[in-house]
């Protein structure tokens, strides 16, 4: 029989769980049902007594590593919790959020274990053996993995489960002793953009994708690098969506053309950027080309807004096609969530 640990970490305020971690539950939860098998969660936090109250309804046994030494991310004390954590369940199967903090540990305690880890996972199947599913090949090939190895290391994809919620209450939990290594790593602080530079936003319910008509000569004969960034600026302000951008628009910074400043290469949605998950995608100024629109995979409803009434998006890549001038349309868009209309 199958012993199934789901490994969760704190978030910042070192005392609630990720909500990736929560997913993570959720997919332990699901699996257990389906194999009938036990299921422990194993907690790394500051305050173990916070972090498991979320977890308190979660049916599973309930373990945690807490203390100073794992309010920050750092390989030699992660790894050596997960470690304790695994020994302590004796799990088989170990499922855990594909975050930085664990992606960064977990290849290192399967191998202490002489087991066997498998990243990206987007889904959890199987009644009689393990099935987990994964895409390759830039999101174009979904394979199921199966494997005899154990313990057998999965790490979930965010955005592929339900966060677990169930109501939070006071958890019987067992403390984990760990011996922690010699550290060599402290974390003396950190240093990130401002919440409203940050463009990137896993969690956003909307997608909004920039494209490079944005810089072009528009009607006038005349580029309006300026107002385009404004608009953008103000739309992802006013709405919380995450900016993606097509490969075009960021290259341009390379070529010495004048390009919107706020945004890099992590920008990039594409065969050769990112495949974000999002509700909805709202594309402006962009052509709509397969290399682009194939990071549009995980995106749930598309529209665009091109001035190309022949692009991409209207040959069936997206649900609704805007053709119009984007300028007018973001414009108009904007007033209208100032307003709170
Ligand atoms: C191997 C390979 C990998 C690639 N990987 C990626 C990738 O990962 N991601 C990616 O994005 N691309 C990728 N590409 C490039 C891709 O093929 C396209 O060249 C690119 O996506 C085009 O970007 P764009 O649509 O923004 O620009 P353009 O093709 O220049 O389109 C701009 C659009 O803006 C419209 N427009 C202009 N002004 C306005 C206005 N005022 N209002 C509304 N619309 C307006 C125009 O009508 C036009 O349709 C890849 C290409 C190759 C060969």
């Amino acid at each position: 029989m199958e012993s199934i640990l789901v490994l969760a970490h704190a978030d910042e305020s070192g005392a609630a769980l990720s909500k990736g971690s929560l997913e993570a539950v959720t997919a332990g939860q699901e699996l257990a049902a389906r194999l009938n098998a036990e299921i422990s969660v194993g907690i790394v936090a500051t305050d173990a007594a916070k972090a498991a109250s979320a977890v308190s309804r979660a049916g599973a046994r309930v373990l945690a590593v807490a203390g100073e030494a794992f309010a920050q991310a750092r390989f030699a004390s992660d790894a050596a919790a997960c470690e304790a954590l695994c020994r302590a369940a004796k799990a088989t199967i170990v499922i855990a959020p594909q975050s930085s903090r664990f992606a960064r540990v977990m290849a290192a305690v399967a191998h202490r274990f002489g087991g066997f880890v498998d990243t990206h996972i987007t889904a959890i199947g199987g009644t009689e053996a393990v099935e987990a599913t994964r895409w390759f090949y830039r999101q174009r090939i979904e394979a199921v993995v199966s494997r005899e190895k154990r313990p057998w290391f999965l790490l979930v994809d965010a955005g592929t489960h339900e966060a677990f919620a169930g109501e939070s209450g006071e958890a019987p939990f067992e403390r984990v002793a760990v011996e922690l290594p010699a550290m060599r790593t402290n974390v003396t602080g950190v240093r990130a953009p401002k919440q409203d530079e940050q463009t990137i936003r896993p969690d956003a319910k909307l997608l909004f994708v920039a494209g490079a008509g944005w810089t072009k000569k528009q009607p006038d004969g005349k580029t309006h690098v300026d107002e385009a960034g404004n608009l953008i600026l103000q739309f992802l302000h006013a709405s919380g969506a995450s900016l993606g951008s097509s490969k075009s628009l960021v290259d341009q910074g390379g070529e010495g053309n004048s390009v919107l400043p706020f945004l890099t290469h992590l920008n990039q949605v594409g065969q050769t950027g990112s495949t974000p998950r999002h509700a909805k995608g709202l594309a402006t100024c962009c052509h709509g080309e397969e290399p682009h629109v194939v990071g549009w995979r995980f995106i749930g409803e598309r529209r665009a807004v091109s001035l190309d009434a022949n692009c991409g998006w209207t040959r069936g890549k997206a649900d609704v096609v805007y053709v119009a001038d984007a300028f007018a349309v973001m414009a108009k868009v904007n007033e209208l969530l100032n307003r709170g209309a």
